[in-house]
């Protein structure tokens, strides 16, 4: 762990082994921390904010400038590790390390441009102002799917306000967290200022939440546990950013540009091996483009997917990064598949001895899939897509708005009209209109319904970690 600009064990001397989900091997291990590791990370982070807060803002941006220098020259290490204690193919894992270096820069651009308001009042011998503080302690918890990514977009705007972090990535994912987290400190962050536990939630994560002197939970992950932090935060009214599950819905009308639509289903779906919160999980199609736009992804999935060890040449699809995650998704086609769903491609295991000791499962597309089955009602965290046909976009939207969660979606149709009733009437944090679904640094990022709240990403993400005090000065 890094406690207080130090490398530290666990007390108790205990460890935890990370495991490469392609082919079962150990990867490395790291230190099980205990409740008193959270105790004495939440301390550091404590003692060490009053400076860092006040620290001049250009100072602070040159801190942060210097880490993304060093974070780019540390991609490829990074990558490397990435791939194999999450499972994800090499390029895919390049392109997540670099983005924590494009975080740290954007958020190094704005440290120094947080400022309040002058406000007149109604009395002339007086007038008002807003100022915004920093929070103070940031606890900040990951999840395994895009362990680097999700860091970044805690820590970065985090710390450029001038707050501190504990951070605890998912215990199956924590080996390319803790070296980012040393480089970052080797850039002159002062101790204290950015510190990383290691543990499972189930023994760390509630003395975490709960701390007293943690004044902000950034957190990323399931739903459920999001509820559950929810309630602990309660008892301190500890702030919260929720980046919960998501089960997101893209819309495909007649005249939408099917080689492109199937191309950004495909990367939308199976990238990351489907275990991305923001995916084309749900596809409502119109009728009279249903056939044409199926065979092209079946197509797609059969033949661009393939599956393998992240580090092997070619490969585009790692395992599930989890027994337990792969058995998931697998239940989930069954299940729709008893209620008469139809397989247009894969729902298998890919066949071979270099696929007999990882958690590999085939790119997957289903047709015909009852609105009642757990892929169209649950959120599906592996590669395989549920395809729905509808006769018009009314019925696409009340379909896409039927699920409980809201984070992304996306429309594909040439017609202004219908792109703006989607973007009008799809409740989501995000909607892509006849584009790929990716996010932007520059745009506020976040979910709504049971897929959280509170923003990342863009000049949102600072009002996350600040509180904006209002001042009275009178002249008298
Ligand atoms: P998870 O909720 O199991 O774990 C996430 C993190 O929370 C881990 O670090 C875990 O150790 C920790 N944790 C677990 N119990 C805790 C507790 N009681 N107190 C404090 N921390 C606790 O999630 P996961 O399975 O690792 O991640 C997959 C989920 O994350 C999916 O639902 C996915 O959609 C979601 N996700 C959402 C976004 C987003 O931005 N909305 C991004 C990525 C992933």
């Amino acid at each position: 762990m890094f406690i207080n600009g130090e490398l530290v064990d666990a007390k108790s001397g205990k460890t935890i082994e990370v495991r490469n989900p392609s082919n079962g091997t150990v990867v490395d291990s790291v230190p099980r921390g205990s409740v008193d590791e959270v105790n004495a990370a939440v301390e550091a982070a404590a003692k060490a904010f009053p400076a860092w807060a006040a620290m001049p803002p250009t100072k602070r941006a040159q801190i942060l400038h210097a880490a993304a220098e060093k974070m780019k020259a540390a991609v490829p290490e990074l990558a490397k590790l990435l791939s194999q204690e999450q499972g994800k193919p090499l390029a895919h894992a390049v392109l997540e390390a670099s983005r924590v270096q494009e975080n740290l820069e954007y958020y190094a651009g704005l440290a120094d441009k947080i400022r309040g308001d002058y406000v007149p009042l109604d009395d002339p011998a007086k007038f008002g102002l807003t100022i915004r503080r920093p929070i103070g302690v940031v606890a900040a918890i990951t999840p395994w799917n895009f362990p680097l990514t999700l860091m970044a977009n805690k820590i970065c705007p985090a710390l450029a306000t001038g707050c501190t972090v504990v951070l605890k990535p998912a215990s199956t994912t924590p080996l390319a967290t803790q070296r980012a987290v040393e480089i970052i400190n080797s850039a002159g962050l002062p101790p204290g200022v950015l510190n990383i536990v290691h543990g499972s939630g189930a023994e760390i994560g509630d003395a975490l939440v709960s701390h007293p002197k943690v004044n902000k939970i950034a957190f990323t992950g399931q739903t459920e546990t999001g509820k559950r932090i929810m309630k602990l935060a309660a008892d301190n009214v500890t702030r919260i950013t929720l980046e919960l599950g998501g089960s997101d819905p893209m819309i495909v009308c007649e005249d939408a540009d099917l080689r492109r639509a199937s191309a950004a289903t495909a990367i939308g779906r199976f990238f990351n091996a489907g275990q991305a919160c923001l995916a084309v999980k749900r596809v409502y199609v119109f009728a009279s483009v249903a056939e044409e736009f199926m065979t092209k992804i079946a197509d797609r999935a059969k033949k661009e997917w393939k599956v393998g060890d992240g580090l092997a040449e070619g490969v585009k699809m790692g395992p599930l990064h989890t027994e337990h995650q792969r058995a998931e998704v697998e239940a989930q086609v069954a299940d729709a598949v008893k209620k008469g769903a139809k397989i247009l491609a894969g729902g298998t295991r890919p066949q071979g001895d270099e696929y007999s000791k990882g958690w590999f499962m085939d790119a997957t597309v289903l047709s015909e899939v009852p609105d009642d089955s757990r892929m169209l009602t649950e959120e599906v965290f592996g590669p395989a897509l549920p395809i729905v046909i509808v006769n018009d976009l009314d019925e696409a939207i009340a379909k896409a708005n039927s699920s409980v969660y809201g984070l992304g979606s996306s429309i594909w149709t040439k017609d202004l009209a219908k792109a703006r009733k989607a973007v009008e009437q799809i409740q989501a944090g995000y909607t892509w209109v006849n584009d790929i679904q990716v996010a932007y640094d520059q745009l506020p990022f976040g979910g709504s319904k049971q897929s959280g709240f509170g923003k990342e990403h863009g000049l949102e993400a600072l009002d996350g970690y600040l509180e904006k005090k209002s001042v009275v000065l009178s002249a008298g």
